[in-house]
């Protein structure tokens, strides 16, 4: 097994609610609320949940772009949030994003050239000796796009082809890590599938490591080795792509799955959908408890009362680490029979 690259332990990122003239502190949004985990080497970890879920602050706090107000980051066995300016450049080549949305992620006013080599600004000692350019055009080819068009401007490129440039800019310095902002979410399904491809390549060729941030279980499962769900700040389950698609443990992933549309048509009447009662509770006022509480068709007293850890169970073999008091009765539960 490959060895441990990035891990997270209890990171937290609240932000402050101020209220009055004197903006005082009157409350917090708990947007990331104790996550912990591993990235290795060259794998893919998934992260899925709906929209305020905290997944886009936690890709913020894995790049340092936000400092934690508690947790621990370390990569490569040094903790990031320890380092100084100096330090934090030379972590910063390793690990690089790519953001969600390739019509606003990118200058409209520079060239592909430009943006692609953006990251030599910061970095001027890592363009390798071919030179600048060069290896421009070298990452546009080994995103799919023709080095002939590196003068051209982001409006001259499909949506799919602007999220290439994204990528191209992302592994210009070589990261082990690539941070992967919701990369497809704003492109068609059959759209998603090509960048999700190269995506795929560059994996097995450069041997990077994927956070892939998405609201869509669909969209991680080609490209995941390994699947955290989170809810309200929390994750709630992770585990392998086959133990959170064929097994899931616990009721809030269930209903995610629940939601990913069947391609075979002979099974689409088969298989019903969870519609989850009420909306997410206000990240600013988490229920107590278990927070999925308010939306869980299998809560009882206890779930409002004590939170469930993020535990395996030994005693359920083959389960993976799952934040339910109920996991059997979970597990026993199918989502053909949470029907509309
Ligand atoms: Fe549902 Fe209770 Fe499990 Fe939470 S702990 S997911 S409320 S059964």
């Amino acid at each position: 097994m490959s060895e441990v690259i990035l891990r997270a332990e209890g990171l937290k990122k609240y932000y402050p609610i101020r209220s009055g003239v004197l903006r005082r502190t009157v409350g917090h949004v708990r947007a990331v609320d104790g996550v912990s985990f591993e990235l290795r080497a060259g794998e893919t970890l998934g992260v899925v949940g709906e929209s305020g879920c905290g997944k886009s602050s936690l890709g913020r706090l894995l790049m340092r772009l936000e400092e934690p107000t508690e947790g621990v980051l370390h990569f490569d066995g040094v903790n990031v949030y320890e380092q100084n300016r100096r330090d934090m450049r030379r972590i910063r080549r390793d690990i690089q994003i790519v953001f969600q949305d390739p019509y606003t992620s990118l200058n409209p006013r520079k060239t592909v050239a430009d943006i692609i080599g953006e990251p030599f600004e910061i970095h001027p000692d890592a363009v390798p000796k071919g030179g600048r350019s060069a290896r421009v055009r070298e990452l546009m080819e080994m995103v799919g796009l023709s080095p002939e068009h590196v003068n051209r401007y982001p409006h001259q490129f499909s949506g799919g082809q602007r999220q290439r440039i994204g990528i191209a800019r992302g592994i210009a310095l070589n990261p082990k890590v690539l941070v992967c902002d919701e990369p497809v979410s704003a492109l068609d399904v059959s759209v998603q599938a090509q960048v999700i491809n190269v995506m795929d390549k560059l994996q097995d060729e450069l041997g990077l490591a994927y956070v892939f941030i998405a609201h869509d279980l669909s969209v991680v499962r080609h490209i995941s080795d390994r699947v955290a769900v989170m809810y309200l700040g929390k994750i709630v389950e992770v585990g392998t792509d086959e133990e959170i698609y064929e097994r899931p443990t616990h009721p809030y992933t269930q209903a995610l799955l629940s939601a990913v549309p069947v391609p075979d048509p002979s099974l689409r009447g088969s298989r019903g959908q969870i519609k989850l009662e009420g909306d997410v509770p206000s990240p600013a006022d988490p229920p107590p408890g278990c927070n999925f509480h308010t939306r869980c068709w299998l809560a009882q007293s206890i779930c409002s009362r004590d939170e469930p850890e993020l535990i395996e169970r030994p005693d359920l073999s083959g389960t993976h680490p799952s934040a339910c008091h109920f996991v059997e009765e979970s597990m026993m539960t199918s989502t053909r029979t949470h029907t509309e």
